[in-house]
């Protein structure tokens, strides 16, 4: 019999409960014993599911209090030296310290990243040389037996040393996170030992680290590593998981390891089952990743049967898993809790259950049309429907995307000339002063908006209410002497969210959500047709502002690359298909703002970096789609008005080249927490067009002194010209409160003052 396997369930539970109890336990709502009940019923829930829908290889170990990476690190005991651990079990009080931080102790979290190329994020291993490791949890032992308790034999999951190393960063430049693999790996073989005894069968190894690129020595690692481990008990079976890619340079290592079983990513590498098929020894069973682990479409059961039936027939029942491709941490927990989703789209969707149901039919169904799986039918109709519906395509869009010529992704003329014209267009003093958007989302406004929805406040009050909230926002940047007022975002949920709304082409789920760090959750709109703005989407409050004030208004969008990213994108066509969609709406937009009387449009692209391949191979074609959608978005205006574009990630170096074609007049981004590093990036790179590095990080509830802020600007200007400059927080202000944000820009707008000051004597 084929197997039916899981590789991870969603762990924020059906209603969000984890991040309620935990919420709960930092504000002291509850104590340590509810925490832990409610984690427990958790996992006990997600277990029984997957027992029920049929699947065999149930997965333990794959729930996390915050966070999986973090629980490596805290079981190997590579706590850094500033939480002062004692050496023994790491207690709850440090481990949250590790991922948030401790105010009290002025002690900073661990640094948080994503995981490959996932919107979730991990909390980054610190590695020492020398570092020295030693098992101090026993988690997936305890959570193997709680399972096993519970009468569900379990496969524990554990992220595999190779991975978790190559996820460390040291301080030390030039070192070799793999150096440290030996010393690891006694900690590993312990306790694969540990789960052994208590009676574990098979133990999976997530290696995903098999789709990036590897050097020679990574390869040859995991060889060694899992030579040694697969020595360490007769009685354990490893699978050996690799997900988020194919394979392809790594096949050949991945298919010689001395392990019981291979997992490939089969939606993502559809292509390479036949090269498996052929270099896979005979003693080696195969895992089909054949179920999106991603993404919330329906499989489409007829294809993914396919595969599996070449499996079989090659290398026989026995030999074949079948499974998601990646872990399900990444989608929404169960479709049937969705009452408000448009159901001609809810019937083409599949989340975290209806993908486990998917993968039982599967292993269930390969035997041939005798075990014809009641699902398979139902799925064929629900496949059929979405290919042909109408729904997904709109024969206007189409026609404007065949349409679209190269010069609608070009200004006019080059920069140089459009500053001079834009200096005319719009006076502005030397080093002018701005925010990034949005001002503080309060409890008033959060408040007024469920209100609205819930349809306790009417359209009109709402709106009296968002008027009252703009005006004085106005206000207060005038108050405070900013040079570029922005209306303040109050209307907006979220700036991916707030866009889709107003989009065709979106639906939206009631509780959809999605794990993006610890207790934080998002809620991913989804895409599933051709993307078109029926009517303006922002105007109204741009002109609202700019009655206001005489100051120049930044009108405020959020880009097309950030809105694919942030979104679960229709399959049946390539990405940057759907990029250009959104791209030409959001162009749409942008004339709208500058007929309107907008001088400044802010194009917002915070997701443009996370949006990159994971290998190398295949950045410059994602680039090139990408900044060619921004341009697409951006280029429509006239030489007069000034384009903005806004980045928040401290790691630009390799992706200048493309930041710098994306050819915005201004870019802001976020610097101050690296000390204005990255600018050197700038320096080597001859940046043309004007830049404003966040003088401070809004992250933090710290004021910034007027003297750290000058100090910072001094350092860019080390860099820059002064007449490239703007000076602006590193980001949004939305999660801040009014008091603070109204000394943080005071003292931005004096040291600004003062550097003017300076420039002229
Ligand atoms: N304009 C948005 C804001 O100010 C930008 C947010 C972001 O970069 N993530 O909130
Ligand atoms: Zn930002």
């Amino acid at each position: 019999m084929v197997i039916s396997s899981n590789l991870g369930f969603p762990r924020i539970g059906p209603n969000r409960e984890l991040k309620k109890a935990l919420e709960g336990f930092w504000a002291g709502t509850i104590d340590e014993r509810a925490l832990r009940e409610t984690f427990r019923a958790i996992r006990r829930q997600s277990w029984q599911w997957q027992q029920e829908a049929g699947i065999r290889h149930i997965p333990s170990n794959d729930f996390s209090m915050y966070d999986q990476v973090l629980d490596t690190s805290v079981m190997v005991g590579a706590v850094p030296t500033r939480f002062a651990w004692d050496g023994n079990a790491v207690s709850l009080a440090s481990y949250f310290a590790m991922a948030r931080g401790d105010a009290a102790q002025n002690i900073a979290a661990m640094e948080m990243t994503k995981w490959f190329d996932t919107n979730y994020h991990y909390l980054v291993p610190e590695l020492q040389p020398g570092q020295t490791f030693r098992l101090c949890s026993t988690k997936p032992v305890d959570e193997f037996l709680e399972a096993k308790a519970l009468g569900i034999q379990t496969r524990p999951v554990l992220i595999g040393p190779v991975t978790y190393l190559l996820l460390g960063k040291s301080q030390v430049t030039g070192f070799d996170n793999l150096s440290l693999l030996d010393a690891l790996l006694p900690v590993y073989e312990e306790l694969l030992g540990k789960l052994a005894d208590a009676g574990a069968e098979w133990i999976q190894m997530d290696e995903p680290c098999l789709a990036t690129d590897l050097d020679a020595n990574a390869q040859a690692a995991l060889r060694h590593i899992y030579q040694r481990l697969s020595a360490v008990s007769p009685k354990l079976s490893l699978l050996v998981a690799g997900y988020f890619g194919p394979l392809r340079d790594n096949l050949a290592t991945a298919a010689s390891l001395p392990v019981q079983a291979l997992h490939v990513d089969l939606v993502r590498g559809e292509g390479e089952l036949d090269a498996l098929l052929r270099v896979l020894p005979k003693s080696t069973m195969l895992s089909l990743g054949v179920v999106d682990g991603r993404n919330i479409w329906r499989t489409d059961l007829d294809t993914a049967r396919r595969l599996v039936r070449q499996a079989v027939n090659a290398m026989g029942e026995d030999r074949v898993i079948v499974g998601p491709s990646c872990s399900l941490l990444h989608v929404p927990v169960d479709l049937e809790s969705e009452t408000t989703l448009r159901a001609d789209v809810r019937q083409w969707l599949a989340f975290g259950r209806q993908k486990l149901s998917e993968i039982v039919a599967l292993a269930e169904c390969n035997a041939g049309e005798a075990a014809m799986h009641s699902l398979l039918a139902e799925n064929a109709a629900a496949i059929k429907d979405r290919r042909c519906s109408p729904l997904a395509r709109n024969a206007d869009v189409r026609r404007r995307i065949d349409a679209i010529t190269p010069k609608m992704a070009q200004r006019a003329n080059s920069y140089p000339k459009r500053r001079t014209i834009q200096q005319e267009a719009i006076p502005l003093p030397l080093f002018p002063t701005t925010t990034i958007g949005s001002f503080p989302q309060t409890p008033e406004i959060r408040s007024a908006r469920s209100k609205f929805k819930r349809g306790e406040l009417s359209q009109d009050q709402y709106d009296a209410f968002l008027h009252k909230t703009l005006t004085e926002t106005i206000q207060f940047q005038e108050e405070v002497g900013l040079d570029v007022l922005v209306h303040g975002e109050a209307e907006r949920n979220d700036m991916v969210e707030y866009f889709g709304e107003q989009l065709e082409g979106f639906a939206f789920t009631g509780n959809g959500w999605v794990q993006s760090y610890g207790s934080r959750c998002v809620k991913p709109p989804i895409i599933f047709g051709d993307v078109r703005r029926p009517t303006p989407m922002t105007v109204r409050w741009a002109k609202e502002a700019m009655k206001c004030t005489p100051k120049p208004v930044k009108g405020m969008l959020t880009g097309p690359v950030t809105i694919l990213c942030w979104s679960f994108v229709r399959d049946d066509q390539p990405r940057s298909e759907t990029c250009r969609q959104i791209a030409l709406a959001i162009r749409d937009e942008v004339h709208d703002l500058e007929a309107a009387g907008v001088k400044i449009i802010q194009i917002d692209e915070p997701a443009l970096r996370e949006g990159l391949p994971l290998r190398e191979a295949d950045r410059p074609e994602y680039l090139r789609w990408a900044v060619e959608s921004f341009r697409l978005a951006s280029s429509g205006v006239a030489d007069a008005t000034q384009i903005h574009t806004h980045m928040c990630y401290s790691e630009f170096n390799h992706i200048l080249e493309a930041v710098a074609a994306l050819d915005a007049d201004v870019i802001s981004i976020e610097t101050a927490r690296s000390n204005m590093e990255l600018l050197s990036a700038f320096r080597d790179h001859k940046y043309p067009n004007e830049i404003g590095p966040g003088v401070y990080d809004i992250h933090s509830p710290q004021i910034p002194t007027v003297e750290s802020m000058v100090a910072l600007l001094k350092k860019a200007l080390e860099v820059l010209k002064p007449e490239q400059v703007w000076v602006n927080p590193d980001c949004g202000l939305k999660t801040r409160a009014w008091a603070e944000v109204r000394l943080s820009l005071e003292n931005m707008v004096a040291a600004a003052r003062s550097l003017r000051e300076q420039a002229r004597r």
